[in-house]
């Protein structure tokens, strides 16, 4: 039963295709796949359009298994982080942050990081592996599963996805671009392809490659506008400077009216001058950017202090003058280590 093939890391077409090889009709797998997008299904015994036999023969062959809801904290501002078991025992964690009219939730795409970020707490768990597709797409399902139970999905809906979470989502390109193609199908969760947003450290083949394989909102995690700067903060600048990142970003096929989002992080004395505002507003002239500031969650382990409020309202005020657009991203579920850059799974300690 271990070994068995999940289903849930199947896309519509590759469900299609596998019922198909068996002599079975096609739409079988597209009734499986909208099961398996549907909250609250743990057994093929719960399908109850396909025939009794037919679950009996796929409960035998394959798996429907869902790492399951381990804890839920939740923040004095209703922002909700939580901790998912997976097959092999590792956490992950995600957060449910509520927004005006719709939840957002922040999603892992990886069991820690191999990017070594210097300001971020989940490089300091070192790399452990890959999620796969059913991985990822467990945290929005048990996240709605969370929302239902509280009757809060009858507010307002759970619409939008960032991969902000623990990881680095382009380093774990096969996996995640599976997921992308499973939240996009209008045959199970069907999301908003607007609504969905892919953000990286700045792997340039891979950017390449996402811009080619599917339409999705892209952000890069920026935090430096030259590559002294952005070197020191992030080990992946070597690799890929930022003219090489900044000529993928400009490559990358947007529809009209779509902008990439620019991460900033506010680092006190760092990066955060009114020559560096200047600096990054020339950087960006090529790209339809929109920035967003972060304040920097400081935590003990971080060597790093934010900027004070006056110096990032300062900062912004220079990008508007430029003429973009440019917000401060309001923190949320600092006090249950939800916050950006905080995800670390301490209970796996
Ligand atoms: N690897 C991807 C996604 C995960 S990080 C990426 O780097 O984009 C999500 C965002 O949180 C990134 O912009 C990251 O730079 C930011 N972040 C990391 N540590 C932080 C901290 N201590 N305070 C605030 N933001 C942080």
């Amino acid at each position: 039963m271990k070994n068995s093939k999940n289903l849930r890391d199947f896309t519509c077409e590759e469900l299609e295709a596998l019922f198909s090889e068996r002599g079975l009709p096609a739409y079988r797998g597209r009734q499986v796949f909208k099961w398996l997008a549907s909250p609250f299904v743990e057994s093929f015994s719960q399908m109850t359009d396909l025939p009794k036999s037919l679950r009996e023969d796929l409960a035998q062959e394959f798996s429907i298994f869902l790492p399951v809801l381990e804890e839920e904290q939740v923040s004095a501002d209703g922002t909700r982080k939580l901790a998912l078991r997976l097959e092999d025992e590792n956490l992950i964690e995600c957060v449910v942050i509520p927004e005006e009219d719709h939840f957002t939730l922040c999603v892992s795409s990886q069991v820690g990081c191999a990017m070594g970020c210097a300001f971020c707490l989940t490089a300091k768990m070192g790399f452990k592996r890959n999620l796969k597709p059913h991985e990822i797409i467990a945290q929005v399902i048990r996240a709605k599963e969370v929302l239902i139970r509280k009757d809060l999905l009858a507010e307002k809906p759970l619409r939008n996805i960032v991969f902000m979470g623990m990881g680095e989502p382009l380093a774990n390109y096969e996996n995640v671009l599976c997921a992308l193609k499973i939240l996009f199908d209008e045959r199970g969760l069907n999301f908003s392809r607007r609504r969905v947003t892919v953000s990286t450290v700045g792997l340039v083949p891979q950017i390449e490659r996402l811009g080619r394989d599917i339409k999705v909102k892209l952000a890069i995690s920026l935090h430096a506008p030259d590559d002294e700067t952005r070197t020191k903060l992030m080990p992946i600048n070597r690799r890929y400077p930022l003219n090489a990142l900044m000529d993928a970003c400009h490559k990358y096929p947007l529809p009209r009216g779509w902008r990439i989002t620019f991460e900033y992080l506010m680092l006190r004395g760092i990066n955060d001058s009114p020559e560096h505002a200047q600096k990054l507003a020339r950087l960006l002239r090529k790209v339809p950017a929109k920035i967003n500031l972060i304040p920097f969650n400081e935590h003990p382990l971080l060597p790093f202090r934010s900027s004070e409020e006056k110096t990032i309202l300062r900062f912004q005020e220079i990008l508007l003058e430029y003429g973009y657009v440019a917000t401060i991203r309001k923190s949320k579920g600092r006090d249950i280590s939800a916050a950006c850059g905080q995800l670390a799974t301490e209970l796996a300690a």
